[in-house]
């Protein structure tokens, strides 16, 4: 039986998705053998990548002018590969501070370079965005790096900033590209490990104008040099072949969300906006449940909560568990509960978990 797992990540994946890769498992379009066992170098996959960036591009609106690559290593290598690439000879990189993701981008970036924290909500316990007219920015910034959602304190940016002097904003996006449309063209940058809303682990989405690329550093390991990787078309080296194949097949299915008059990504919004205004909504009218993000910054993704008494977290969890509601469980920094609402979390299970709030704070609040 499927449950409806809340997890951070990685999180679930549309069931049509799954139920099609487990069709194609022994024999993909003819080919006598899985994606699997493709060489990475033959027609058959080299369509796959084609599609799976096609379709990318088709979703976001990607711009011509900038390239989409495959990568490896998660988000957390991308903090190391964004400085090797785009500090260009500068010694200065510019961060907002909004949680435990961007301090994870700040403390590798201090290894390469002299990475500022230019805002931070660290004194209010990270509850809110630091506005741009608090931001202190850097004359010679070679970027300017922001975690669009931050996953464990469940922040996300409803606004971006107006950056002068034509410093590259570049985005950590892993957990919520695809669930929203985004102007591609307001950045410089923009990466995202795979496993929260878009596909399998294993995979690393990067999305790079084009003249950011040809800058690495000598040292910059040569499968992590984006001018290396566009040039091979993603195919410098073995790609995660499956990971892509499963996320080009959650690209086609984004497509078929669309309702009329309405792009994909317009579609996909209004119900992230509908699921997570059910699910804040609930919490709000309690008076027991406790959020802690301002309301303006709240992630549409990711919903931290605390119980009326944290004495009830086990009770709470395993009573979740037995009516299939798994992984509620908040991140071990902030406690409480967190439920993760991406693009494939129905709208049932969102209505599952709130008529069990509202039963557990009737039988325990
Ligand atoms: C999950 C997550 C990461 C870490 O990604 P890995 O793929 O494990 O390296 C980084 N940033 C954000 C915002 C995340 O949600």
């Amino acid at each position: 039986m499927r449950v409806f797992n809340f997890s951070a990540g990685p999180a679930v994946l549309p069931e049509e998705v799954l139920t099609q890769a487990q069709d194609e498992m022994l024999d993909w379009h003819g080919s006598g053998m899985s994606v699997m066992e493709l060489s990475h170098r033959g027609p058959q996959f080299a369509n796959i990548v084609a599609r799976a960036e096609a379709d990318l591009r088709e979703l976001l609106a990607i711009p011509q002018s900038y390239r989409v690559l495959f990568m490896q290593g998660g988000a957390l290598a991308e903090n190391a590969i964004v400085p090797l690439n785009l500090l260009r000879g500068r010694t200065v990189a510019d961060y907002v501070d909004t949680g435990s993701w961007s301090q994870k981008s700040i403390r590798e970036a201090q290894r390469y370079c002299e990475a500022r924290v230019i805002a931070s909500s660290a004194a209010s316990g990270y509850t809110h965005i630091p506005p741009q007219d608090e931001w202190q920015m850097s004359a010679a910034a070679a970027y300017l790096h922001l975690c669009t959602n931050e996953t464990i304190g469940g922040l996300e940016y409803h606004w971006l900033p107006e950056l002068e002097g034509g410093v590259p904003l570049v985005a950590d996006m892993s957990s919520h590209l695809l669930s929203r449309p985004v102007p591609i063209e307001r950045f410089g940058l923009i990466y995202a490990g795979a496993q929260k809303n878009i596909g399998p682990s294993g995979l690393t989405l990067v999305i790079v104008r084009e003249d950011l690329l040809g800058g690495a550093h000598p040292l910059c390991p040569s499968a992590f040099d984006y001018q290396v990787v566009a040039d091979h078309g993603s195919l410098f080296n073995t790609p995660p072949t499956y990971a892509i194949y499963i996320a080009g097949l959650v690209f086609e299915w984004l497509k078929r969300q669309a309702l009329p008059g309405r792009t994909p990504l317009q579609t996909m919004e209004a119900r992230n906006i509908e699921k997570s205004e059910l699910l804040y909504g609930t919490l709000d009218a309690s008076g027991w449940y406790r959020t802690v993000v301002e309301k303006a910054d709240r992630s549409r993704m990711n919903v931290p909560f605390f119980l009326g008494d944290d004495a009830l977290d086990g009770v709470f969890l395993k009573g979740a568990e037995e009516r299939g509601l798994v992984q509620l469980r908040g991140h071990k920094s902030v406690g409480g509960m967190r439920a993760s609402i991406y693009n494939a979390m129905p709208r049932a299970g969102v209505v599952a978990l709130v008529d069990y709030l509202t039963e557990f704070e009737r039988q325990y609040g």
